[in-house]
C-alpha cells in the first residue's frame, strides 16, 4: 500500500478566519484566548478535512509564520524582544510585528526582518544567529498539537523545519560563521526528536528545501554532519525538498541516513528515475505528485502513467503528497459560487488537490478500475481545457510566433532620445515626480465596494473616480510636481485592475493564499491567450491631461509583474504568456502615445522576484522578461519618454539586464538605504536617467527637505545631476493625504533648492 500524506495546509481558513481574529487580537478587540480558539478550531476543520490521508501534518499551523515558530521552538528569539517579558504570544507577535514607541507602556522594538521564502509569495521572518546565540527547547506548542491530532483519531506527522535550511534562512547579525553555531543546534533538535518520540511519534517531516538551492562546500557538508548527528533518535525522519530540483545534491540527498526522502516530482520531474534508482532499498521515496503551487487541476491519468512504474518499483516504500505544502494555495473551489463553470472545471484547491492525491493512491493501490469514475472525469476535465476556445485564440498565438527581435528596439539610441523628449518636455534640472498612486481615502474604496455590489451605478462610480483624478491633479498642481500622475484610483490593485480587462484572466471570490501573517493576496487566473479587448487606462489618463498643461504620466503594470502575481497557465512556457501580456501592453502603451501621452512609466515592481532558485537559470528567466518589457515599452517614438519602477533595493546583480529594458527614466527604491544602491548604478555606469525614492513610503514619517536634499546630494555624487528625478520610493496608496502633502511640499521644496545650487 502507498502511504499518502500531506506537507502543510493552508493556515488562514477558507473564509480567512485566522486573518480576521490575529488583526482583531492586535487591536484589543479580542482576548489572547478568544485568538487561541480560533487557532484550535482551524486546526480542528483542517485536520478532518485531512482525515483521508495516512498521515496529517501537525505543527504547520501557525499565529504568524513557520520560520517563527521554530525560532521559539529552538529558544532564538532576539535578545531585544525577550527582554520585554509579557506571554509567549506578545513576544512572539512582538518579533513579527514589532511594537512601536508609542505604546504606553515600553519602549519600541523593531520587528523581525522578513523575506520571500524562496521563489514564493510568502514572506517569513528572518532567524537571527550572533556569534553566542544560544539555543534551547521549547516544544510545548508541537506537543500540545501533537495530541490535539490525536485525540480526533488522526495519524500525526510532525513538520519542522530542519537544522540546516533553519541556519541557511537566517542572518548573522555580527557578521559570525552562522554555520559555526550548527554544532549547538544539534542536541536541541535531537531533544526535540526524543520527545516527540517519547509522545509516540514515528514519522517526523523535516523540511530541508535549501538542498534545492545553490549550496557551497561547507553547507552541502553541514548536511551530512547534521544528519549523522540526527541518526541516533529513535524516530524516523522523512527529509522533504521541494521547489525545485537537487541537480548536484541529489546524489549527498539520498546518502543521508534518515528513513525517507520526499522529491517534488512537478518541479523535478526529471530527477524521479534516479531517484528511484539511487535511493538506499531501506528507505522510503516520497513523491509530490500533485501541483502545490497552483490551481490546476491533475491530469490524474497522465500521472498515473509514469507514477504506476515507480510503484511497480517501490512497492510500499512509495509515499505520495502534494508537492510542497499547500500553504501557497487557496483552501476550497467548492466555495466560488461565481466562477465560470467551465473554467471551475479546470481548477483544484486545497481540498481538491487532496482529493485527487486519494484517487492517485487507490489508483495504485486497487488498481485504476476501483477509480474509473473520477478518472475519467480527470481525462474529460483535462481534455476540455486543452480544446476550449476560451483558452486557445489563434490568432494571438500566430502573433507570438511572428515576433521578431527587433520589436522589442527603439528606434533610437537614448542619448539622441533624451535630446528629443528634452525638446519636447523642457523639465527642469532635478526634475519631480510621484511613482504613481496617490491615497486610496476609505470613500474610495466603499464607492468600489458600492459599485461591485450593485448599490452605485457604473456612471456614478466612474464620475466619483473623476472627482478623485481631479482633486489628485489639484493637489500635485499646488504642491508644483513637475510629472503629474492621475493617481491610481480608479485600481484596486495594480495587478488585478489589469487582468480584469485583458481576456484570458478569471477570478476568485475566496482564492485568498497567506503573503505574509495576516496579510493575504487573491492572484487573478490566467486560464487562456490573452488579448485587450479595449483600451484600459486612456480615458482617466486623457480626463487627467486635460485638466493640466503639465505632463501626465500614463500609468501601467508591465508584463513580468502581472506574470508573476497570477496564477498561470501550465501548458505552456511562462515565457510565452508573458509575450502575450507584453503584446498587450504594446497596445494600450501606442494607444496612449497616439492619445498625446508624452510619458509612460510601466512598473516592474515584481521582476526580481520571479528570478529563479538557482543562479544558473536566471540568465534564460531575464532573457525572456527583459525582452517582454521592451516589447512591451519599446514601440513609441523617440520623444515619448518611458519610466520603469521597481520598488526594491537590490540591484547588484541584475543591473546589465535592468540596463538592457532601455528604460527612459528607472525609479527606485533608496531612501532607506542611504542612496548605498546607486553603487550598483554607478559600478556599472547605467547609462540612462535614475529617480532614487527619497521618501520612505512604507513610514508615516514625514521627511524634512533637509534630509531630501542631503540624500539627492549623495545621489549627484554618483550619477550626473541631469540625469537626476526627484521622487519617493513607491506609490502613495497607503498613506494619508495629510501626510502626503506636506511630504511632497518638502520634495518639491528640496528640488528647487538643489536647482538654485548648481
Ligand atoms: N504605480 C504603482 C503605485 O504607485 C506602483 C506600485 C508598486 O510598485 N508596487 O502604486
Ligand atoms: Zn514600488
Amino acid at each position: 500500500m502507498v502511504t499518502t500524506h500531506n506537507l502543510g495546509f493552508p493556515r488562514i481558513g477558507a473564509r480567512r478566519e485566522l486573518k480576521f481574529a490575529q488583526e482583531a487580537f492586535w487591536k484589543g478587540q479580542i482576548t489572547e484566548e478568544e485568538l487561541q480558539i480560533t487557532g484550535t478550531d482551524l486546526r480542528r476543520k483542517h485536520w478532518h478535512s485531512q482525515r483521508k490521508l495516512d498521515r496529517v501534518p501537525v505543527g504547520d499551523f501557525s499565529f504568524y509564520d513557520q520560520v517563527l515558530d521554530m525560532s521559539f521552538t529552538l529558544g532564538n528569539l532576539p535578545e531585544r524582544v525577550s527582554e520585554t517579558g509579557g506571554s509567549a504570544l506578545d513576544q512572539y507577535f512582538r518579533v513579527a510585528r514589532g511594537r512601536s514607541g508609542q505604546e504606553p507602556s515600553c519602549c519600541g522594538v523593531q520587528a523581525g526582518e522578513m523575506t520571500k521564502w524562496f521563489d514564493t509569495n510568502y514572506h517569513y521572518i528572518v532567524p537571527e544567529f550572533q556569534q553566542d546565540t544560544r539555543f534551547q527547547l521549547n516544544a510545548d506548542r508541537l506537543i500540545e498539537q501533537i495530541n490535539e491530532a490525536r485525540a480526533q483519531g488522526l495519524i500525526p506527522k510532525p513538520v519542522i523545519i530542519g537544522p540546516v535550511t533553519y541556519l541557511w534562512l537566517g542572518k548573522s547579525k555580527d557578521d559570525s560563521d552562522r554555520l559555526t553555531l550548527l554544532d549547538s543546534l544539534l542536541p536541541v533538535y535531537s531533544e526535540l526528536l526524543d520527545l516527540m518520540s517519547n509522545h509516540g511519534i514515528d514519522w517526523v517531516q523535516v523540511d530541508e528545501p535549501a538542498l534545492v538551492a545553490d549550496l557551497d562546500a561547507d553547507w552541502r557538508h553541514a548536511f551530512s554532519l547534521a544528519y549523522h548527528h540526527l541518526k541516533t533518535s529513535r524516530l524516523k525522519l522523512l527529509v522533504t525538498t521541494y521547489f525545485g530540483e537537487l541537480r548536484e545534491n541529489l546524489q549527498m540527498a539520498c546518502e543521508l541516513p534518515v528513513a525517507g526522502l520526499h522529491l517534488d516530482a512537478i518541479s523535478a520531474p526529471q530527477e524521479v528515475a534516479r531517484m528511484v534508482d539511487w535511493l538506499p532499498p531501506h528507505k522510503q521515496l516520497s513523491l509530490g505528485v500533485i501541483n502545490g503551487r497552483n490551481i490546476w487541476r491533475t491530469d490524474l491519468g497522465k500521472t498515473l502513467d509514469w507514477l504506476e512504474q515507480v510503484h511497480e518499483k517501490l512497492g510500499d516504500r512509495l509515499w505520495l503528497a502534494p508537492s510542497c505544502s499547500l500553504l501557497h494555495v487557496p483552501v476550497d473551489l467548492n466555495s466560488e459560487e461565481k466562477l465560470d463553470p467551465e473554467i471551475r472545471g479546470w481548477l483544484a484547491f486545497a481540498l481538491q488537490k487532496l482529493d485527487e492525491l486519494a484517487i492517485l493512491a487507490t489508483a495504485l493501490n486497487q488498481g485504476r478500475n476501483a477509480v474509473r469514475k473520477e478518472l475519467a472525469e480527470s481525462a474529460l476535465a483535462t481534455e476540455n481545457r486543452k480544446t476550449s476556445g476560451r483558452v486557445h485564440n489563434p490568432s494571438i498565438e500566430t502573433r507570438i510566433q511572428a515576433i521578431r527581435p527587433d520589436l522589442g528596439q527603439r528606434q533610437s539610441p537614448y542619448s539622441a532620445r533624451i535630446t528629443a523628449q528634452q525638446q519636447k518636455l523642457d523639465l527642469p534640472l532635478f526634475p519631480t515626480t510621484t511613482i504613481g498612486s496617490f491615497p486610496q481615502t476609505r470613500d474610495i474604496r466603499q464607492a468600489r465596494l458600492q459599485f461591485r455590489k450593485g448599490t452605485l451605478t457604473e456612471a456614478a462610480y466612474r464620475q466619483r473616480i473623476r472627482e478623485e483624478v481631479s482633486r489628485c491633479i489639484d493637489e500635485q498642481e499646488i504642491l508644483g510636481l513637475d510629472v503629474l500622475v492621475h493617481g491610481e484610483a480608479e485600481r484596486n490593485d495594480m495587478v488585478e485592475y489589469f487582468g480584469e480587462q485583458l481576456e484570458g484572466y478569471a477570478f476568485s471570490q475566496f482564492g485568498w493564499v497567506q503573503s505574509y501573517g495576516s496579510r493575504c493576496v487573491k492572484p487573478p487566473i490566467l486560464f487562456g491567450d490573452i488579448s485587450r479587448p479595449r483600451a484600459m487606462t486612456l480615458e482617466w489618463t486623457r480626463y487627467a491631461q486635460s485638466l493640466t498643461e503639465k505632463p501626465v504620466k500614463g500609468m501601467l503594470t508591465g508584463p513580468v509583474t502581472i506574470l508573476n502575481w497570477s496564477f498561470v497557465r501550465d501548458d505552456q512556457p511562462r515565457r510565452d504568456t508573458c509575450l502575450q501580456l507584453a503584446l498587450a501592453i504594446r497596445e494600450e502603451v501606442l494607444d496612449l502615445e497616439a492619445a498625446g501621452v508624452g510619458i509612460i512609466q510601466i512598473d516592474e515592481a515584481a521582476l526580481r522576484e520571479g528570478l529563479p532558485l538557482r543562479k544558473s537559470d536566471w540568465s534564460d528567466y531575464l532573457d525572456w522578461a527583459i525582452e517582454a518589457f521592451r516589447i512591451a515599452a519599446n514601440g513609441v517614438r523617440d520623444e515619448t519618454q518611458i519610466h520603469t519602477h521597481m520598488c526594491y533595493s537590490e540591484f547588484n546583480d541584475i543591473i546589465e539586464a535592468i540596463a538592457r529594458m532601455d528604460a527612459d527614466v528607472i525609479t527606485i527604491e533608496t531612501s532607506r538605504s542611504d542612496m548605498e544602491l546607486l553603487d550598483a548604478f554607478r559600478g556599472f555606469r547605467y547609462p540612462n536617467d535614475i529617480g532614487p525614492g527619497v521618501y520612505d513610503i512604507h513610514s508615516p514619517n514625514i521627511p524634512d527637505s533637509e534630509q531630501i536634499k542631503s540624500l539627492m546630494v549623495k545621489a549627484a555624487e554618483q550619477i550626473p545631476a541631469e540625469r537626476l528625478w526627484v521622487n519617493p520610493d513607491c506609490g502613495l496608496k497607503t498613506r494619508q493625504w495629510e501626510e502626503v502633502i506636506p511630504a511632497l511640499k518638502n520634495m518639491v521644496a528640496a528640488a528647487r533648492e538643489l536647482r538654485e545650487r548648481i
